[in-house]
């Protein structure tokens, strides 16, 4: 149940209300707003006098559901606003892994020539095999940091596990929770604690709904800056990485009040699909996009067969821009 209290209520007598009835206090909107569990179909007696308004739901999709918030929110990543109606699809890109300052300022510069903003790269990688590349960690979060200082841009990078959460908060514009990570309980309580852009990315073996639960997580917690993210789900087929589910985009675009990214790039797994899956994304009518880019994908550390060259991906972001425009979009 989401409970808006009265505007005679204080910040300080709504966080007393709430740890009395046990109830997630946030501020949102100018609004003191209390969230209980979705178990809860009617208003606490102690707290009814100082109720405005409530909504009771079927399961605990609550912040994120339309039925409370009856259109997307906007979200800001970095300069730039998504969601809402500010009709932008913003693509996020860069290689997989920062591998060094040369690479990442190839990808930088790549970026900056093509008048993009959001760059990309992972610094903490969360592998597979405790064999292949890690990422490298402090030095690379560096590196992204000395790009925003150099070109202005928006850096997005992901954290592996809650242990160096606070590198992460401290030096991405965007903290991206990978697939894997996406229930790392220590994650998503430090992501609700700041203020800082959040992109969830679905895990490949996760519902709709336990997806959009994770994004509850840092709701609750008094972080509204959630990005959802669909990379691709495991299914029965083994030809492709992942399958994209676009019928689940539909129904996050339907069910939920959170801005949808889409990353094609892990989803098909190989280069040469990654440009005819990201034309069917922007013609979904989406708010971002997240494609891998590497100055020279065949030396790649990680995701080397997914990753555009610099040629092919100048190319695909030509082709995506007149599609974004007949559905009423525009490639930022
Ligand atoms: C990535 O974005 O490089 C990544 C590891 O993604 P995912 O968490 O979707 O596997
Ligand atoms: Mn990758």
């Amino acid at each position: 149940m989401i409970i808006h209290l009265k505007d005679t209520v204080s910040a300080s007598e709504a966080a007393k209300l709430a740890e009395d009835v046990k109830a997630f206090h946030l501020v949102s909107n100018g609004k003191n707003v209390l969230v209980l569990g979705s178990g809860v179909k009617e208003v606490p007696a102690s707290i009814e006098d100082k109720t405005a308004e409530h909504w009771v739901f079927p399961n605990d999709m609550q912040l994120a559901a339309r039925s409370y918030r009856n259109e997307t929110r906007t979200v800001k990543v970095g300069n730039v606003s998504i969601g809402g109606n500010t009709g932008n699809t913003l693509i996020i890109s860069g290689p997989c892994s920062v591998e060094s300052e040369e690479q990442i300022r190839q990808s930088a510069a790549l970026l900056k020539a093509n008048g993009l903003t959001s760059l990309r790269g992972g610094c903490y990688k969360p592998r597979t095999s405790p064999y292949s590349f890690q990422g490298m960690g402090l030095e690379g979060l560096k590196l992204l940091a000395k790009m925003r200082e150099e070109f202005g841009f928006t850096v997005v990078t992901e954290a592996r596990d809650a242990t160096h959460i606070d590198e992460i908060i401290e030096h991405a514009d965007v903290i991206q929770v990978g697939a894997k990570a996406m229930y790392d309980q220590g994650i998503l309580r430090a992501c609700a604690k700041t203020q800082k852009t959040v992109l969830i990315k679905r895990g490949f073996g996760t519902t709709l709904q336990e997806f959009v639960q994770a994004a509850e997580f840092v709701l609750s917690g008094g972080n509204e800056n959630v990005l959802l993210c669909e990379r691709g789900i495991r299914t029965f087929e083994t030809g492709t990485r992942f399958t994209l589910d676009l019928c689940g985009v539909e129904w996050l675009k339907h069910y939920t009040n959170l801005p949808v990214v889409l990353d094609p790039s892990h989803a098909m797994g190989y280069a040469y699909g990654v440009a005819g899956l990201t034309r069917a994304c922007v013609a979904l009518g989406v708010d971002g996009l997240l494609v891998e880019v590497h100055p020279n994908p065949k030396v790649a550390k990680s995701d080397a067969s997914q990753q555009l060259d610099h040629a092919q991906f100048e190319a695909l972001l030509s082709s995506i821009k007149p599609i974004a425009q007949t559905v009423g979009y525009n490639i930022v």
